[in-house]
């Protein structure tokens, strides 16, 4: 791990920038990415969006096409760099009481759903940060017994668990009841928001101080706007929807980022249900996904404008 925990500070947030490699029989197609650097993604931008030329976004890390969920040895010593290195610091923090919050943010088909779980053939490797983050959280404790109490959120459901497989179950029934409907994006597409969420309780056992913990996984509808002429009735509600929780989403972020004294969580069912993971003693993590192909370049500067507000 290059980045160590006190590097996540709370009531601030930190912003990581991954760009999926092309899907497979798309590798010739021209791409936006004009250069990547540990920090700097630079796309670029064609006559049409304006002048010609280059737009740079700086983010806390960007991730390439060629990074990989787990860090892999390549040769003697060399390894690709790894997704999910830099998220296990923050993971450690939940069991010191800390509210952890990832979320993942980007159009649909960017790979958002990769980077929380992962491919569809899901391989040790390839495992998402949902999985290593719990299979981090269950390593770490040792857990003693776990119990069922207090749950604040309507027809959310509370479990008491104690085993990785115990959520990872939950999680598959959780992604069933999602409502995944085809758009001419991506069949997989989701129009909801997935959430989450692992309440921690501890001990310390020096201080015998009890300490609370929360981790929140969030993997976000896609933040595509919608054409109105193409959807109508209740998918176009739904449509506006999503846009104005994610809206809210940014408005909380921001002003988060601006250290405000008003933080406008209650503009969204979204922020209200994460407000204790959004500041205060949270520590948020947000993953942007980029697609790389030019059709995509509006969106692609959407949600990088998107980041950059919140960064
Ligand atoms: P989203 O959840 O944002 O709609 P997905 O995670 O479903 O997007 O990704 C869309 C497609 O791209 C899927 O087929 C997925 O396996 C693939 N993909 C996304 N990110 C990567 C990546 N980093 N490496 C390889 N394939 C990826
Ligand atoms: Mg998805």
């Amino acid at each position: 791990c290059n980045i160590k925990s006190h590097e996540f500070i709370t009531g601030s947030i930190r912003v990581y920038c991954r760009v999926r490699p092309f899907l497979p029989g798309q590798e010739s197609v021209l791409t936006t990415v004009d250069h990547l650097e540990e920090s700097t993604i630079t796309i670029a931008t064609p006559s049409k969006y304006g002048k010609e030329g280059q737009k740079s976004f700086t983010f806390n890390k960007v991730f390439g096409p060629s990074a990989s969920q787990a860090l892999i040895e390549i040769f003697n010593f060399q390894y690709v760099e790894a997704v999910f290195a830099d998220t296990q610091p923050l993971i450690r923090s939940v069991l010191d009481g800390y509210n952890v919050c990832i979320f993942a943010y980007g159009q649909t088909g960017s790979g958002k759903t990769f980077t929380m779980m992962g491919p569809n053939e899901l391989t040790d490797e390839s495992l998402g940060v949902n999985y290593r983050a719990l299979s981090d959280l269950f390593h770490l404790s040792k857990i003693r017994n776990s119990s069922q109490d207090g749950i604040n959120v309507p027809e959310a459901t509370l479990v008491p668990v104690s085993t990785t497989s115990d959520v990872i179950y939950l999680m598959n029934i959780g992604q069933k009841n999602r409502a995944v409907s085809a758009t001419a994006m991506n069949d997989r597409s989701s129009r909801s928001h997935s959430c989450l969420t692992v309440h921690v309780q501890g001990k310390d056992l020096t201080s015998g101080v009890t300490l609370r913990g929360s981790m929140h996984l969030v993997d976000l509808a896609g933040s595509e706007r919608i054409d109105k002429s193409e959807v109508t009735g209740d998918r176009l509600k739904e449509a506006q929807h999503i846009n104005k929780s994610l809206s809210a989403l940014g408005d909380v972020i921001a002003s988060l980022s601006q250290k405000n004294n008003h933080i406008p969580y209650r503009n969204s069912k979204l922020t209200q249900l994460l407000q204790d993971a959004l500041g205060g003693q949270a520590k948020t993590l947000m993953f942007i996904h980029i697609s790389p192909e030019v059709e995509d370049l509006g969106e692609t500067l959407s949600t990088l404008k998107f980041a950059e507000r919140v960064a």
